[in-house]
Parts: structure tokens; C-alpha cells; sequence
């Protein structure tokens, strides 16, 4: 199939996608970040909060290509603010660098939690890690070298992604390899 025929592909699946997603889900997205705002919760506790909801939507983006040990979107660059990386330490129990690395172009790079093809923090990875979904038919366009080849539609929530902004309070740290380290860590 074409570039243009799979990103129909994913268009369709993501429309077909939004149109049935369950009651259940749409009514813990709806309002959640404004119920994080007046809540006194830590922000790990927010952003776990998020996580949840995530990977609550996450089971119903289907039919999707993702598979464990197709690793792909794991050498793409991985943005990652204080909160998350302060969620990895306490969850994964991993330490960050002492002195973060230089900015750099990472993509097509192992991130350091890549392990024998699979995420070897899965239970504490970044918000970008858990709204990254293909809906093409096949991983094809997510190699590394393909992933830049045209946009696709993604199953994404704003409100989430508004939540998110707000626990992060819009700072970015840099790439999970600057924070961590670019070698394996296990
Ligand atoms: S944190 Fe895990 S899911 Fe995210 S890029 Fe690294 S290995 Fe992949």
C-alpha cells in the first residue's frame, strides 16, 4: 500500500476509533484537568492520575501495528520534563545523570530503557511514550528513518494533553538521553 492509502487507513481506524469509545472513558477525560487543579494531590500523584486515564484509553485503540518487541518508536527523540523524571526515579528506582547530557538529535537512537527490544521502565515511561499509537496498517512508517515521511492521524485526547500541560507546567527538561544517559542502564 501507499504513504497516502495507510494514512486513509489510519484516519478511518482513528474516526472509527473516537466513535466508540465507552461511555466510562469519556467520563473520566472529561473535566480531568480541571478536577487535577482543585485537587491537592502531589504532582506524582497527578501525573499518575494521567497515566491512568492513558492506559485506560490506550486498550481501546485498536487495530494497532504496536507489538512488544517491535521497538521503533523507541529510537525516535523522547521529550521528558521534571515530573516524569522524578515519576521514573521513584517508580523504576532508575537515577538520573549528575550532569545532564548536551542537547543533541537523538532520533534513531536506542532510548537507554530499551531493553532486548521491550521498555524496561513500562510501568513509569514518559507521557509521550503512552500517547504514541500507530493506527497505520502495518509498522512501516514507524522506522526511524520512514517516521518523518507524512503525518497520520492518532487517537489523542486534548483534555489529557491539557492535564498533562498543566502538571508539567509547560517545561520540558530535554531528551530522556540527556537526563539518563544514552547506554543501556540494565
Ligand atoms: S521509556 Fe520505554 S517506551 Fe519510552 S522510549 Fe524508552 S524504552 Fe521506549
Amino acid at each position: 500500500m501507499s504513504l497516502q492509502d495507510d494514512q486513509n487507513f489510519a484516519r478511518e481506524t482513528c474516526a472509527r476509533i473516537i466513535a466508540n469509545l465507552p461511555p466510562a472513558i469519556l467520563k473520566k477525560e472529561a473535566g480531568l484537568t480541571a478536577r487535577l487543579e482543585a485537587s491537592k494531590l502531589t504532582p506524582l500523584k497527578k501525573l499518575a492520575a494521567i497515566y491512568d486515564f492513558l492506559d485506560d484509553l490506550a486498550k481501546y485503540i485498536a487495530p494497532t501495528p504496536c507489538r512488544k518487541g517491535c521497538s521503533s518508536c523507541c529510537h525516535y527523540a523522547v521529550s521528558i520534563s521534571e515530573v516524569e523524571v522524578q515519576f521514573i526515579e521513584q517508580v523504576a528506582k532508575m537515577k538520573r545523570l549528575k550532569v545532564a547530557r548536551e542537547p543533541g538529535d537523538f532520533n534513531g537512537q536506542p532510548c537507554p530503557f530499551l531493553v532486548n527490544g521491550a521498555c524496561s521502565i513500562y510501568s513509569a515511561r514518559p507521557y509521550s511514550c503512552r500517547r504514541h499509537h500507530s493506527l497505520a496498517p502495518t509498522a512501516e512508517w514507524c522506522a526511524p528513518e520512514k517516521s518523518f515521511a507524512g503525518d497520520f492521524a492518532r487517537a489523542q485526547s486534548s483534555e489529557a494533553q491539557l492535564a498533562f500541560d498543566l502538571v508539567r507546567e509547560m517545561r520540558t527538561l530535554g531528551d530522556i538521553r540527556q537526563v539518563f544517559g544514552s547506554a543501556p542502564l540494565r
